[in-house]
């Protein structure tokens, strides 16, 4: 099923000359994980904030075509309705915390649907169970690490139980042993909950094997939009840097190592190498 498409959209900020997202073109079907990447001012942000509705009714601007969410023209629907199903999660936790408690703020969301008491304080236990967030139910938002308050804002809008989630590069302000757990963490809502995920990020390294589609932007527009497998292979991937464990791939089939398909992560490589070498061990056995 179909769950975000977008049609020859063509977007400028108000007050601007030059349009931020030019003639974009695309569909993402339930359950894909795509992995939005780019340079800095390609558009990322702006395309995050259409999904939700952010675009056209929080920044105003010229927006020509179409963008549909569920089936929904988010020209038509409020940002209440859309939120319900397309969950966001931004680059500084801290300015979507501001509650006292971390209980209280998974709860906020659910409170402003009017759901029963009963079922919201079950969600809440549900979210907290599963992100691990036991031991801060009580603690207030602003005493929590970066990498704790931006599991705090995934629960939150998990609780909400959305359909799609979309985070703007989540761990840009995360340690590394931080952004690994919470790209694990957004892995497994994709492969367990089978939520479509939308991740803006520059750690193509982490994610290369984990993600079903990568969307490279330039300057407004789509450039490639791709399995990561071909994806690392085209030409244009070098607008954000050759992953390292691709530059090792290419230097050894260059010197006339063949593989079937390009590694997508360390261990891949470190699997490739070690088949290489044993086959290798057994050429030389034999003559
Ligand atoms: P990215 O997320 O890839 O860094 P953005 O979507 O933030 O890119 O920005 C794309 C372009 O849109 C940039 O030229 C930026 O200056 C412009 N832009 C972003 N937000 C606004 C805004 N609120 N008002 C006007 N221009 C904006």
């Amino acid at each position: 099923m179909t769950i975000v498409e977008i049609k020859n959209l063509t977007f400028t900020y108000k007050g601007n000359d030059e349009p931020s997202l030019l003639d974009i073109n695309v569909e993402i079907r339930e359950g894909e994980f795509v992995l939005i990447t780019g340079p800095s001012g390609c558009g990322k942000s702006t395309f995050c904030r259409l999904l939700n509705g952010l675009i056209p009714h929080f920044y105003s601007g010229e927006l020509k075509g179409e963008v549909r969410v569920l089936g929904m023209d988010v020209r038509k629907t409020p940002t209440y309705e859309l939120a319900r199903y397309v969950g966001m999660v931004f680059q500084d936790p801290e300015n979507q915390l501001f509650l006292s408690s971390v209980e209280k703020e998974i709860a906020f969301g659910l409170e402003n649907l009017g759901l029963p008491p009963s079922e919201i304080r079950e969600r809440v236990e549900q979210v907290i169970a599963y992100m691990g967030l036991e031991n801060l139910r009580d603690k207030a938002p602003f005493e929590l690490s970066g990498g704790q308050q931006q599991k705090v804002a995934i629960a939150s809008v998990l609780a909400m139980q959305p359909k799609i989630l979309v985070l703007d590069e989540p761990t840009a302000n995360l340690d590394p042993y931080s952004s690994l757990e919470l790209l694990d963490i957004v892995t497994r809502l994709n492969r367990e909950e089978k939520i479509t995920v939308i991740l803006v990020e520059h750690r193509l390294e982490a994610l290369l094997d984990k993600v079903s589609r990568l969307i490279l932007m330039d300057k407004g527009r789509i450039v490639l939009d791709e399995h990561p497998r071909e994806a690392v292979l085209n030409p244009k991937i070098k607008i954000v840097g050759v992953p390292k464990v691709i530059e090792v791939y290419e230097r050894l089939k260059k010197i006339g190592y063949n593989f079937n398909n390009p590694p997508l992560s360390p261990e891949d490589l470190s699997n490739m190498v070690h088949e290489m070498v044993d086959l290798h061990g057994r050429h030389s056995r034999r003559s």
